[in-house]
């Protein structure tokens, strides 16, 4: 039924005097259409539930998402999600974002997962440096101190009462290990006011009831936990408001995790395992954990002083739950309740436990909220404010339910607005009220863009923009809120096309010279200014400058024009090919917008000249950049070409890393690429994972093992000096493994067979060595590489060495060069 709008009087004159827009409108949808049963269903149960449950886990997708799926869907806990990284050295499965790039992404995959978790992330933002095989390494790149100090913080903040985590301090990742040991320390450490006292001005000390770690006997015994304890969460149960299983939610969280996939499709025919949970740390009053606990908050009760405050409302002694289609009763009691003031109490009350009163009221506010069907929302045409600009708002506050309603206060905070806002003290049923608010961000407003740049600094998510709205519905009041995220980019942001660092070769002298922008602008109105580039040439600097036009919001390329203008001659005369550039725009009144930093380098690194190179790239334009930056001719292969067309023209194939994985249908034309090298080509083919590779995908059997070698400066032994490979057309030497980043090599071989000749040898500390990252075979008339070394990520940093065997690589059987080139 569609509701008549009547508008009081007093609204109208506040309609008329306010001098923004403002409207009132009717809902095109009946009222009871609007009440999402899950919703509802989810605010009442968490009524039924004042306590915390917090997962604290490595990397994002680490974390448990069947049990926090299972706490919060099921049990009503507040569930909170606690990350060390941002998961940046993790590999990519979908894009070419690596590092930063890819830590901001995985940031909002988490984001994502923990939306269908029910869940709230936080990070404690260290650094993901890439596999890592103990604790130790681990804590060498962290500081033990400075984790544990952010974890303590952590607790101090989210106080929950217990803490479950998938990492044990003995096996797996060294992020895992470390971070399965600093939850223990950290559960004493965060009710113990002698450590880190500075947070104890804001904060108070927390004592989290339990800890558990995932897995049974040996998972972590400690004395006070024996003999051992547990409990079990069985995900397979029905969901009977979704009407589906827990596990299944979980595994539609997971999958958020997009970059780590693929994942599975479904859940296995017979379900998801059972997930058990060792008790490794509880304080000694806990309440035991009863025998056959299926859930880690068993058992536990609140101090004396305050558990009636959190007794839950109900409708004759039953739970609210089970009323979803009695709105209206629901509604008088979530009404009652507030004016019988649960879920607070007087001072001295509400100082035993300030945080958990305040988690339950605001869980009232949700649940009357969502029974009165009253929202608020922000939005705004723009993504992004700019620091000393102005951008526009539209606030609303809807009554999508039955009843009337008032708006006693209505307030905004995070960024300024032109004017107070108008409340209503009349909303109908089926009406909503909007106005339009023009915020100002402060000068001083800090700038998160690009993401990747803000991955460690706080900034990440940018400011927020917040509304609260004061509603009361028969005498009992409570706040609704909306939130809008907003980044904060500079005027003008200068964003750099090329692949960073640009890389020079002797083929591609001051190729990094055509270094082309894009200028984006984020301003609404025209900006006048001008793009100053400039390279440090020994004692004197070459720069150059250009007037800049830009429309409102205008995007424009600069093809390189600028830069070309820098004296080429000067720069070969003095040397310093492959210079890094400066840019920096300013306004016409001479104040700096912004800059940047352009990197570029010289390498050393020689290609056989003439030589034709087929690739097929997996999921990043690395080898399109590199094989560009030496200056060869080089065409990207699709599987379909692999399949069909003539191959002979290539001297050299490359299949990029994984690829037989993220091309499967490579795998049917296997043969054509085996028959291409028996016929006289090279192929050189990066790492796979274990699973993704068979032995017979080589002409000669190699079998994938799982060993890795993580520590980018371990040594590398050069077992055949005088193998081609390693001489032509550049003399590798130990100079050329300096400086690679984040690994040497994963998934080396196991075992290969004879016809292959290991060239390298290497491994991690206190390991045995492994002898597979690089192998050569003669099939035919052509030749075969495998190499489990990680090409990519050297190719993409420009690292001299890198370069200088990729080189190698690529001109392998092909032609005599006129001259070596070492490492200068
Ligand atoms: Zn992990």
């Amino acid at each position: 039924m569609r509701l008549r709008i009547t508008k009081s009087l007093s609204l109208w004159l506040a309609l008329l005097l306010v001098t923004t827009f403002t409207s009132h409108r009717q809902h095109a949808q009946n009222v009871d259409d609007k009440v999402d049963r899950a919703q509802l269903h989810q605010a009442l149960l968490d009524l039924t539930n004042p306590f915390t449950v917090l997962c604290v886990a490595a990397h994002p997708d680490d974390e448990d998402g069947s049990t926090l799926t299972v706490m919060r869907r099921k049990y009503g806990a507040h569930t909170v999600s606690l990350f060390s990284t941002f998961g940046e050295g993790g590999q990519n499965a979908v894009g070419p974002e690596l590092y930063e790039e890819l830590g901001v992404i995985r940031a909002r995959e988490t984001i994502a997962a923990s939306e269908v978790q029910g869940s709230e992330p936080h990070f404690l933002g260290m650094r993901d440096f890439g596999f890592s095989k103990s604790a130790e390494e681990t804590f060498r790149a962290w500081g033990e101190k400075e984790t544990l100090r952010r974890m303590v913080l952590q607790i101090r903040q989210l106080r929950p009462d217990v803490i479950i985590t998938n990492h044990n301090t003995t096996s797996g990742h060294g992020h895992h290990q470390a971070t399965g040991r600093l939850i223990l320390q950290a559960f004493d450490a965060a009710a113990d006011p002698t450590q880190f006292p500075e947070q104890l001005k804001e904060l108070t000390v927390w004592q989290t009831q339990r800890l558990f770690v995932r897995g049974g006997r040996g998972a972590e015994p400690t004395a006070q936990a024996t003999p051992l304890q547990a409990f079990t969460i069985d995900p397979n149960e029905v969901d009977p408001i979704r009407g589906i299983t827990y596990a299944q939610q979980a595994l539609a969280g997971l999958q958020k995790h997009a970059t780590q996939g693929p994942w599975p499709k479904t859940v296995p025919p017979n379900g998801a395992r059972p997930i058990r949970y060792t008790l490794v740390r509880q304080v000694q009053t806990a309440a035991p954990l009863p025998d056959d606990a299926k859930s880690p908050l068993d058992g536990l009760r609140l101090p004396e002083a305050i558990s009636a405050r959190f007794t839950p409302p109900t409708i004759d002694n039953k739970p609210l739950t089970e009323f979803l289609d009695k709105r209206g009763e629901v509604l008088v009691s979530l009404i009652n309740a507030r004016k019988r003031a649960a879920f607070s109490g007087n001072k001295e009350i509400v100082d035993v436990d300030p945080q958990r009163f305040k988690l339950m009221s605001s869980r009232l506010d949700q649940a009357l909220a969502t029974a009165t069907g009253v929202s608020l929302t922000i939005k705004s045409p723009e993504t992004l404010v700019v620091p000393g600009e102005k951008a526009p708002f539209e606030i609303t506050v809807a009554n999508s339910g039955e009843d009337e309603i008032a708006i006693k206060r209505l307030v905004s905070s995070g960024l300024s607005i032109d004017k107070k806002l108008d409340t209503a003290e009349k909303l109908l049923p089926g009406t909503d009220t909007s106005q339009s608010v023009v915020a100002l961000a402060p000068k001083t407003t800090r700038i998160n863009v690009p993401h990747a740049q803000h991955l460690y600094d706080g900034l990440l998510f940018g400011e927020s923009f917040t509304v609260e709205a004061d509603v009361e519905i028969n005498g009992a009041r409570f706040s609704v809120v909306g939130k809008r995220q907003m980044d904060v980019a500079p005027a003008v942001e200068i964003v750099n096309n090329n692949a960073s660092p640009c890389v020079e070769t002797p083929a591609t002298v001051l190729g990094c010279t055509d270094t082309s922008l894009t200028l984006i602008s984020h301003l609404s109105r025209a900006f006048k200014g001008n793009l100053f580039l400039s390279t440090p040439l020994s004692s004197l600097i070459a720069s150059t400058s250009k007037s800049i036009n830009l429309g409102p919001k205008e995007t424009q390329r600069l093809v390189s024009a600028p830069i070309e203008a820098l004296p080429s001659r000067e720069l070969v005369k003095y040397g310093r090919v492959g210079q890094s550039i400066k840019a920096e725009l300013k306004a016409a009144s001479g104040d700096l917008i912004t800059g940047k930093i352009i990197p570029a380098v010289y390498i050393p690194a020689v290609a056989v000249a003439g030589i034709h190179v087929g690739y097929v790239p997996s999921t990043d334009s690395t080898l399109k950049n590199a094989l560009a930056a030496l200056g060869v001719n080089a065409k990207e292969l699709t599987t379909e070409d692999v399949a069909k067309s003539d191959l002979s023209s290539f001297n050299t194939i490359i299949l990029d890393n994984r690829g037989y994985e993220i091309h499967k249908e490579l795998i049917a034309s296997n043969d054509r690429l085996l028959k291409y090298v028996e016929d006289g080509g090279t192929m050189l083919v990066f790492y796979h994972k274990t699973n993704e590779w068979k032995p017979q995908f080589a002409p000669y059997p190699i079998t994938v093992g799982n060993d890795r070698v993580t520590e980018e400066d371990a040594p590398v032994g050069i077992l055949q000096p005088r193998h081609p490979l390693l001489n032509s057309p550049n003399r590798i030497t130990q100079a050329d493994f300096a400086g690679w980043v984040q690994e040497r090599g994963l998934y080396y071989p196991s075992q290969w067979d004879q016809q292959y000749t290991a060239l390298l040898t290497t491994h991690d500390k206190g390991e045995s060595p492994l002898n597979g990252g690089l192998l050569v075979a003669q099939y035919g008339k052509g030749n075969y590489i495998y190499t489990s070394m990680v090409w990519y990520r050297q190719l993409r940093e420009g690292i001299p060495g890198g370069y200088r065997l990729f080189a190698n690589l690529i001109s392998y059987g092909k032609g005599k060069p006129e001259s070596s080139v070492t490492t200068p």
